[in-house]
């Protein structure tokens, strides 16, 4: 361990880090001059540095102890990177073709080394509204989250491993209610942190609030995805959770990962090709007109 106790992760304390860490530095080839460093988080909740030597590359995501699109005033536990390193080594070992390998995790310092997705790696949501087609998408998504799915379900595991990985990912505890409360509870009512393109939807949302049915078939699903602990989910399985080029599809991010029913990840996958499917239409220009048929 480099540091003793938690620090965030500055360009310098980070060039520190990494010469302190023999598994880290190794991956540069021990070449410190003219390392280029740049933070990169368009994520909400993490700060995410690429890190580029002459002789390597990687990439080091810390979380600290808030949602970082929010701020300090909504304070979230760092622990959620052991987590991620957790799911990411255990997804990568089911399947290695889609997950970025980890290097590196400090647990003090909330801190994961992984490989570097080079570009032409774009977020896949960005790949979407930019009118790309992925001919590999479907095969390299579905073999995904088939073999991860399964092979941590009781479909595969004795009930001895399956209770023990169960009972170890019931510690990311404030990850799953946080997806309890922003997906499956504030939607459906006046919250602080619901937002929408208002005054023009302002009718829709009321009539979200307002779907007596609607929110029974949710509380229906909350349950479900409280209760169920089927597989290790990814738990957060959006199109910016993967990262793709024509031929690679590369799934990151999965801080909220834990032992959940199957339907969560494939069906947020499902419903965010649907949404990008029905929003081609309002990306229509002169040059592309968006009919894909
Ligand atoms: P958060 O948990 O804050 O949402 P993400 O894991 O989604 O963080 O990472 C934020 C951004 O950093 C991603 O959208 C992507 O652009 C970039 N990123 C994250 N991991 C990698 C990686 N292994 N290789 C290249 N870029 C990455
Ligand atoms: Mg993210």
């Amino acid at each position: 361990m480099a540091f003793s106790e938690f620090r965030p992760l500055d360009e310098k304390v980070l060039i520190e880090y990494i010469k302190a860490t023999p598994s880290l530095a190794s991956k540069l080839g021990n070449k410190f001059d003219n390392l280029t460093i740049k933070e990169v988080g368009d994520g909400n909740l993490n700060f995410v540095f690429i890190v580029v030597g002459s002789s390597g590359s990687f990439v080091i995501k810390q979380a600290l102890p808030y949602i970082r699109l929010i701020g300090e005033s909504w304070p979230m536990t760092k622990e959620r990177a052991y987590f991620e390193a957790l799911a990411l080594k255990e997804h990568g070992s089911l399947s290695p073709d889609h997950v970025p390998e980890v290097y590196h995790f400090d647990r003090t310092m909330s801190l994961i080394g992984m490989h570097y997705l080079e570009p032409p790696h774009i977020i896949l949501r960005k790949g979407l509204i930019a009118g790309v087609e992925y001919p590999l998408l479907a095969d390299h998504m579905s073999d995904y989250i088939a073999k991860t799915l399964f092979f941590t379900s009781l479909l595969y595991h004795n009930t001895t491993d399956h209770k023990k990985a169960v009972a170890e990912f019931c510690g990311n505890v404030e990850l799953c209610r946080l997806t309890e409360q922003v997906v499956f509870s504030d939607p459906y009512k006046v919250s602080q942190y619901n937002r929408w393109t208002s005054p023009y939807l302002d009718s829709d949302a009321e009539a979200v609030r307002g779907d007596n049915a609607l929110k029974l078939e949710v509380a229906e699903l909350k349950s479900l995805f409280c209760e169920r602990a089927q597989a290790l989910v990814h738990g957060d399985l959006h199109t910016s959770s993967v990262m793709v080029t024509h031929d690679s599809t590369q799934v990151i991010d999965p801080e909220f990962a834990f032992y959940g029913p199957m339907g969560f990840d494939i069906g947020a996958f499902l419903g965010n090709l649907i949404l990008a499917f029905y929003a081609q239409d309002g990306h229509a220009n002169d040059q592309n007109d968006r009919k894909f048929l």
